[in-house]
Formats: structure tokens, sequence, C-alpha cells
């Protein structure tokens, strides 16, 4: 390998494949190691707007995760025997999305049904 480095110009020790040889690249540039490093280390760009995409965080009360699996047990007893889902969203201090998802099975679905 007589050529230069085409960076820095330090005995080269590769041929580099501007475009990768398994897509199709057939010029090369000599490199020496260094450079050949730094050319493999592609750093990844950012979209310009990624913080505009950023979903708003939802909003805490949101989940049932602060209730304990007896405290679920209870609103659906509750709810079973008639209170509203805003009477039981109130008791329990979680949303009444909270409850519907509660009542409606669509959370703490690993939890037994009420006998
Ligand atoms: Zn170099």
């Amino acid at each position: 390998m007589s050529q230069a480095c085409f960076e820095c110009g330090v005995p080269a020790d590769y041929d580099h494949h501007v475009i990768p040889k398994s897509q199709g690249g057939r010029k090369t540039v000599s490199l020496c190691r260094d450079c050949q490093l730094a050319a493999l280390i592609v750093v990844p760009v950012m979209p310009a707007d990624i913080s505009v995409r950023t979903r708003p965080a939802k909003s805490a009360g949101e989940w049932s995760t602060k209730l304990t699996a007896a405290q679920v047990l209870e609103i659906r007893t509750k709810y079973a025997q008639g209170a509203s889902q805003i009477a039981l969203s109130k008791m329990y201090e979680v949303s009444k999305v909270a409850v519907h998802r509660i009542v409606h099975r669509q959370t703490w679905q690993q939890l037994p049904e009420i006998p």
C-alpha cells in the first residue's frame, strides 16, 4: 500500500469504500487507520423538528397505577352496587377515564371477576 492517506497524508493502510461494497460502491479512497475509523463513525443527524413532534406527557391522573389491587376491586364492587364513575373517581382521586377503564376491565385485567 503505497498511497498516502486521503485525509491526512500519512502512508495509508486501507482502501476505504466511500459507498459500501455491499451497496454497489466501487470507488475507494486511501485512508490511514485513524481516518478510516473516523469515516466509519456515522454521526446521526437529528431531524430539526424532532422536539415539535414530542408528544405531551399524559396527565398523571389518567392511569390507575397509584391504585392498589384492593382499591380496584372496591371500585368495581361499588360500581356494580350503583356508584357512579364520577363519584368513584373523586373518592379514589383518579380520573374518570381511569375508573372507566377499571370497571370495563381495560386495565387491571389480571384481577379476578367480582363474585
Ligand atoms: Zn489519515
